[in-house]
């Protein structure tokens, strides 16, 4: 494939979903296709439907230019719109974005907090006390 331009830059991204996979009920797996969303590609979804800022806002917030942020807003929007209508099952993964955001999580038998990196999924115990009564945080925006 020809690349055309300036190599794509970092999306400012403000979190990872905490569910980052759908799936059509009903449908053995064999049958499923799955459509990879983004991590930039919802979050620019996100500011505009969502939030309702205009593309201008949301690229500032991103960190991109308008153009990319539309580029990312319409394929997403594409990649949804399709997965719903055909019963395609959505993960959403990968992509080109930092985040700073950070996952903290809390036991509550011990009170102890701890931070967790990403891409590691959700820890089953508290590294200090080993309960299983653990929560994540709630991130503050
Ligand atoms: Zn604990």
């Amino acid at each position: 494939m020809a690349r055309f331009g300036r190599p794509r830059c970092p999306r400012k991204v403000s979190g990872i979903p905490a569910v980052d996979y759908f799936k059509p009920r009903g449908i053995p797996l064999v049958d499923l296709e799955t459509v990879q969303l983004k991590v930039e590609e919802l979050e620019s979804i996100r500011l505009v439907d969502l939030e309702g800022l205009n593309h201008e806002e949301a690229a500032k917030r991103m960190n991109v230019s308008r153009k990319t942020l539309w580029r990312d807003l319409k394929s997403g929007r594409k990649k949804i719109a399709g997965a719903l209508t055909e019963g395609k099952s959505i993960q959403i993964k990968g992509g080109n974005f930092v985040t700073t955001e950070k996952r903290i999580f809390i036991c509550e038998d011990c009170n102890n907090e701890w931070e967790e990196p990403h891409g590691t999924g959700r820890p089953k115990k508290c590294p200090k006390c080993a309960s299983e009564n653990i929560r994540r945080k709630k991130k503050v925006m």
